[in-house]
């Protein structure tokens, strides 16, 4: 084994977002980026939902996946190349300001939970969130958080849901 064999890392799962600009095509270099990572394979991906803009009444609809990923990294290493990504991808908007072009949120890592500064997993919003929910849902249906199965979470949404499927895939 080499220090990059996901093969023996661990599973986790991330959720991704956008919402300006060439969303799905952001959201596909977001998750060829993290496959590109030696350490990182992305095993899993959702199908796309668009969710309704919620708040500022200017802000445009998001779209959203979830991700399955195998990884030798760890978790604070994940993160570094979730904000490398996020970073790179911003900066290409860099001459017209704007909101983040991705947004990457690691939602669960095999089952650790880690409390730094600047990590948290389980992520703490993931439960409140239908978009989060959903996709993540869809690729891992049996998935719980403690005790807490996420399906039944779901379920809860459903007759008030605002993420719906586009019809879109993300391939590698
Ligand atoms: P945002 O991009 O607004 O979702 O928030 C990013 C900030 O949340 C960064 O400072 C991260 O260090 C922090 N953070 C804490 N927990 C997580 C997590 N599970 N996934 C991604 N970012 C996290």
């Amino acid at each position: 084994m080499n220090e990059w064999d996901c093969e023996c890392g661990k599973v986790a799962h991330l959720s991704l977002g956008s919402n300006i600009g060439d969303r799905l095509d952001y959201l596909a270099q977001a998750v060829r980026g993290l496959d590109e990572h030696p350490g990182i394979r992305v095993t899993k991906i959702s199908s796309v939902y668009e969710t309704a803009a919620w708040g500022l009444e200017e802000q445009d609809d998001f779209l959203n996946v979830a991700l399955e990923v195998r990884t030798s990294l760890a978790p604070l290493c994940v993160l570094d190349v979730c904000q490398r990504i996020e970073s790179d991808l911003d900066r290409q908007r860099e001459v017209r300001w704007g909101p983040r072009t991705i947004d990457i949120d690691i939602l669960l890592f095999e089952g650790a939970e880690v409390d730094d500064e600047r990590l948290s997993i389980p992520h703490p919003h993931m439960l409140e969130r239908e978009f989060v929910l959903v996709p993540l849902v869809e690729i891992a249906p049996d998935l719980r958080v403690g005790k807490v199965v996420l399906s039944g979470v779901v379920a809860k949404f459903a007759g008030a849901s605002t993420c719906v499927k586009t019809g879109d895939e993300i391939e590698l």
